[in-house]
């Protein structure tokens, strides 16, 4: 007998309506990869990594097994060396600062711009010391950093740029898509993400024939693939072993299969988006709606932030807080000396941003539920 689920009124994600529509897709992609044998590494990650490149307009797509490995290897192969700096924004995933201490390197935290929740130029600016060799411009939820400003710095201080464009599938700075902006970027198809796989699985994104080699390399092993050359500054970035970072074919087959809807995808996380926020705008209570017009999630801040999401919750409604605690503040990074009020805007963001629920699986009337509560609680006298 099959177990009833109970399903929250509006859980704070599903795609279960998404898969069932795409399973008959995805279940032929399974069956040549069960024919073709290989599980690993194989047709169907070369084929997702051609299909990204064409939608995202990058020269190179390298697949690996997550977004952190993505980063990993692309600050590697960007030439980051034991103990160089790269600044990144004290608001993120932790991923962001962690993938630079993995690659040997080490966090240079700076205050966001509180208006795009990303690095802010002057800050960076002010972050850099004579062992500063890159930038990580983070584009989070539905917004770019100011990628301008932040090349005009890099260039000041003759930094490389290497983004974090997990979120960023589908964003654009003047036609050029996130993650193409510097050195290289990177994807997540985290399952939460916008393009969402079964599991872990991310990709480098990269225009730098050098840069792609040499992650392809390094995902797997050090092995120089079949068309690779001996070039010198292979072996350099080959002191370091290669690991391995390769992708699941299953994930690159159901990736494949989302792609084909992804720009549906986005239109409808669009209309969800701008429907809250023609409900929200000027609400009591609210503060801030997010723009763009590429939606990760939907991220209001909001007055009394933690009674809200609890005032939710009890009617059933998820919600997620990104990130509730800022990077400079965890204790992993204890040893880089920083103290609660040293970047005031990334600590406001993690005390006052809220997620709502916001995937293409979302019903019309699911808005309406959520900004009702919203409401209630505001207007009601639930506090
Ligand atoms: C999801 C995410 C990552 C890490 O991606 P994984 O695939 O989960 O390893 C890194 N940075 C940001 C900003 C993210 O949102």
């Amino acid at each position: 007998m099959k177990i009833q689920s109970t399903r929250a009124p509006v859980p704070f994600f599903s795609q279960r309506a998404t898969f069932e529509a795409l399973w008959p897709r995805i279940a032929d992609g399974l069956d040549e990869v069960l024919d073709g044998g290989k599980f690993s590494h194989g047709r169907a990650v070369a084929a997702l990594e051609a299909d990204l490149a064409a939608w995202t307009g990058a020269r190179h797509v390298i697949g690996v097994n997550s977004g952190t490995d993505a980063l990993v290897l692309l600050l590697r192969a960007a030439g980051l060396r034991p103990g160089d700096e790269v600044v990144v924004p004290a608001f993120s995933f932790v991923a962001s600062a962690s993938a630079v201490v993995l690659a040997g390197g080490r966090p240079r935290f700076a205050d966001i711009d509180p208006e795009t929740y990303a690095l802010d130029p002057a800050a960076a600016s002010a972050a850099v010391t004579g062992r500063t060799r890159m930038l990580m411009p983070v584009h989070l939820f539905s917004r770019m950093a100011d990628m301008d400003a932040l090349g005009a710095v890099a260039g000041a201080h003759d930094l490389r740029i290497v983004e974090d464009s997990a979120e960023a599938i589908g964003m654009r700075h003047r036609g050029t898509h996130a993650g193409l902006l510097g050195a290289g970027g990177v994807l997540s198809f985290f399952p939460s993400k916008t393009l969402g796989a079964i599991g872990d699985a991310g990709a480098v994104l990269t225009d730098d024939p050098y840069i792609a080699e040499t992650v392809a390399a390094l995902r797997h092993h050090g092995r120089p693939g079949p068309s690779l050359h001996n070039f010198p500054a292979i072996a350099t970035a080959s002191a370091l072993p290669g690991t391995n970072s390769k992708m699941d074919d299953l994930q690159a087959e159901v990736l494949r299969a989302k792609l084909g809807r992804l720009d549906a995808d986005i239109a409808r996380r669009a209309a969800l988006a701008e429907a809250y926020t023609a409900r929200l705008t000027g609400a009591p209570g609210i503060r801030k709606v997010p723009t763009g017009s590429v939606f990760y999630v939907y991220l209001i801040e909001a007055d009394d932030r933690d009674g809200l999401a609890a005032h939710l919750a009890a009617r059933g409604i998820g919600t997620e807080v990104y990130y509730p605690r800022p990077l400079h503040l965890q204790p992993c990074f204890a040893d880089l000396g920083h103290r609660a009020g040293d970047f005031p805007h990334a600590e406001a963001a993690c005390a006052r941003t809220l997620a709502l629920p916001l995937y293409p699986d979302l019903a019309d009337g699911d808005v309406g539920v959520v900004c009702d509560a919203i409401d209630d609680f505001y207007r009601g006298g639930n506090r």
